[in-house]
């Protein structure tokens, strides 16, 4: 694909303004592609075309703006082939898990399109005879949507349709890291003429364009899935301008296995939830409190599993590809050896892929025993392909680890003890919350972090509202 088109002002394509940012395979370490950055000019720009376009599209019949959220599907699903080899290269995921993605985004849309006449307002009664109060729920104006690596397209699409189809215009700024799918899929918009010239824009580059962006004045709210402390720059850098924030980050998600779990769902559900995208969701199970009655079962299944993964080059379309670049891999890995010097113990897995020596940023699925709340492999999240076990046995004690980290956006629960759920779900200090089964989030409920996993959800009712503002309209006819 060509980097001489990666930011788009107003429906008009222009090069970046610098060298560039290497995007390198993950599988071979290779370099292969170079993506220019969108200068502080163009930043402005694309948000000045964005502000421009969008009482138009705000203005449109709703169903006209949902017509343009299926044209991106279509769009997307036509060109699912192309799409899925960027995303798969990229990030390092199989094929056909890139393919789910392309798929997965094309469901998004058709889902938010469905908003279309679903945006109400309320009539609340008035203290005055003669008058109606209404709340009117209008756009927020411009967005600026800001990604991670792990998802590209899937984030992009999740930020987007529902702040297109509630009336906002956007700027996109995708991940430096993973830049190319998205990069494309707006081409192929571009091309197709889904949108109005302005609706979206596009401006590409790491942080500092991402400062640019959210420290832009007319940017009214900034989007953003990222780690905590990004997050936490970018509320700074939102304070000045009032703009609001939706903020998406880490989690260090724990699970509980009670000793009356069904040992097999929680082995399968376990498993998908530490290793899927080779641990990189934000979703994973970083914290593993096993009842220790069924400790040693639990792990053994848990083992058997991860020896059953196949790992390899995303084009082989096994399970799991590599970590996605060497910042990941170089934590990942000395996560997995501190852990070790202080105590736990491997079972399997560890990093480097014996088929393909000497290139690749490589962990293999691995689960490790005797991890304590004093480790650093508990107190941070990994975002790598390894199962932390810890062992317990009350039930208090299980509450308190799981609760034990400033993250809050996930928690699993596995039993069948009704009482013990009940309360879990009580006293658990996340989010999100899954019982006897593991990620993913369905696109009818909320993702949401509570505490330093961020504010403002994704998804459902609540993932369109929020780009949403209440008017109070007060009409007088006596
Ligand atoms: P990151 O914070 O390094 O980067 C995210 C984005 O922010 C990138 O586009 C980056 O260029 C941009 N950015 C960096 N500095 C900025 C600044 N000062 N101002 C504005 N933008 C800036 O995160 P990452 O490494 O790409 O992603 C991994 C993290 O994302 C993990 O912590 C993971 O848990 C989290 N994540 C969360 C969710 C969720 O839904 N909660 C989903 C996926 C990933």
């Amino acid at each position: 694909m060509t980097t001489d088109k990666t930011i788009l002002i107003n429906g008009l394509w222009e090069a970046g303004a610098d060298a560039g940012l290497p995007v390198i395979d993950p599988a071979t370490e290779a370099e292969f592609a170079v993506v220019p950055s969108a200068s502080h000019d163009q930043v402005s720009r694309a948000v000045e075309a964005a502000a421009a376009a969008q009482p138009a599209w705000a203005a449109l019949e709703p169903w006209r703006r949902a017509d343009a959220l299926r044209a991106m599907r279509a769009c997307l699903l036509k060109h699912q082939q192309e799409l899925a080899e960027l995303v798969s290269r990229e990030v390092g995921k199989p094929l056909r898990k890139a393919r789910e993605d392309v798929e997965n985004a094309g469901i998004y849309l058709e889902y938010m399109a469905q908003w279309d006449r679903r945006i109400e307002g309320e009539i609340v009664p008035a203290d005055n005879r003669n008058e109606t109060i209404l709340l009117n729920r209008v756009p927020i104006g411009v967005v600026a949507a800001i990604t991670a690596w792990n998802y590209p397209l899937d984030l992009f699409i999740r930020k987007a349709a529902p702040a297109l189809i509630s009336g906002n215009t956007l700027v996109v700024k995708p991940t430096e890291v993973t830049p190319l799918a998205t990069i494309r899929a707006i081409q192929l918009i571009t091309d197709e003429n889904c949108l109005p010239p302005g609706v979206l824009n596009l401006v590409t580059g790491g942080g500092a364009v991402g400062a640019a962006l959210t420290s832009h004045p007319l940017v009214n709210m900034i989007t953003m899935t990222g780690h905590r402390d990004t997050g936490k720059k970018i509320m700074a850098a939102a304070a000045a301008n009032l703009s609001r924030v939706s903020l998406e980050l880490g989690g260090s998600a724990p699970a509980i296995i009670w000793k009356d779990a069904d040992l097999d769902l929680a082995a399968d559900a376990i498993a998908f939830a530490s290793f899927e995208n080779t641990g990189q969701v934000c979703t994973s199970s970083e914290r593993i409190l096993v009842h220790e009655d069924v400790h040693d079962a639990f792990v053994a299944r848990l083992v058997e599993r991860a020896e059953r993964l196949r790992v390899g080059s995303p084009s082989d379309d096994l399970d799991l590809g590599p970590l996605v670049n060497r910042v990941q891999f170089q934590k990942v890995t000395a996560a997995i050896d501190l852990a070790q010097a202080e105590g736990a113990e491997l079972h399997c897995g560890g990093y480097g892929l014996p088929s393909l020596p000497g290139r690749g940023y490589w962990v293999r699925p691995t689960v490790m025993t005797g991890v304590t709340p004093k480790m650093s492999l508990f107190n941070q999240e990994t975002f790598g392909p390894i199962a932390p076990i810890i062992r317990v046995s009350r039930y208090d004690e299980a509450i308190r680890h799981a609760n034990a980290t400033r993250y809050g956006l996930t928690a699993f629960v596995f039993s069948n003890d009704y009482r013990l759920v009940m309360r879990a779900q009580d006293e658990l200090r996340f989010g999100e919350i899954f019982i006897n089964r593991t990620m993913g989030e369905a696109l009818q409920g909320f993702h949401t972090g509570h505490m330093e996993s961020g504010m403002g959800g994704e998804d459902g009712k609540h993932g369109v509202l929020k780009y949403t503002q209440l008017r109070a309209v007060y009409h007088s006819y006596a």
